[in-house]
């Protein structure tokens, strides 16, 4: 045994953890999909937050079950709205990368109150090595995600 107190262990544990070791797989949508579809999207893969992308597949922005909500109570045809009007679009959108401690991702859910993170790599500019405001979408963090570091953390023989 090295020393530590068990404080120490459960820090350094915590701080251990990373993005690209707890994401899941991103549900994504096209900026021209219906709300109606999304709704449906939203049911048919379980998540409650769906990713919106470009034609490029860059992030554009986020929708979550209160937006669709939201939309479905007003007098609209569902069908003929797309999800690019009513999402929360770039560069409003708060991020998360594979190498950052999951700990600064659950952070960030608590700052903005918000439930789920897409997981993004920067593009870069076809034509030198510099970063564009566009991102991949390579993941999401969730609320979920979170609990089950918890419960791993739990786990753990410290
Ligand atoms: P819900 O709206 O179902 O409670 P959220 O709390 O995640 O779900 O979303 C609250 C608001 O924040 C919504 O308008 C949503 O579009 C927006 N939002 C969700 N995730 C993000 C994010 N990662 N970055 C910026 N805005 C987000």
């Amino acid at each position: 045994y090295t020393g530590k107190t068990t404080i120490q262990a459960i820090g350094a544990s915590i701080k251990n953890k990373k993005v690209k070791d707890y994401k899941s797989i991103p549900v994504l949508v096209k900026e021209n999909t219906s709300v109606y579809d999304a709704i449906c999207t939203m049911f048919l893969e379980d998540v409650g937050t769906l990713f919106v992308v470009n034609e490029n597949n860059d992030l554009a922005g986020v929708v979550s079950r209160k937006d669709l909500l939201r939309t479905a109570i007003g007098k609209h045809n569902l069908e003929d709205i797309p999800v690019s009007i009513i999402m929360t679009r770039m560069p409003n959108i708060i991020l998360t990368y594979p190498d950052e401690s999951l700990h600064e991702a659950a952070s960030k859910l608590i700052r903005y109150q918000i439930d789920a993170l897409p997981v993004v790599k920067p593009k870069q500019k076809a034509d030198n090595n510099q970063k564009e405001n566009k991102y991949e979408v390579v993941g999401r963090i969730t609320k979920t995600t979170i609990t089950r570091a918890y419960v791993d953390l739990g786990n753990e023989e410290l």
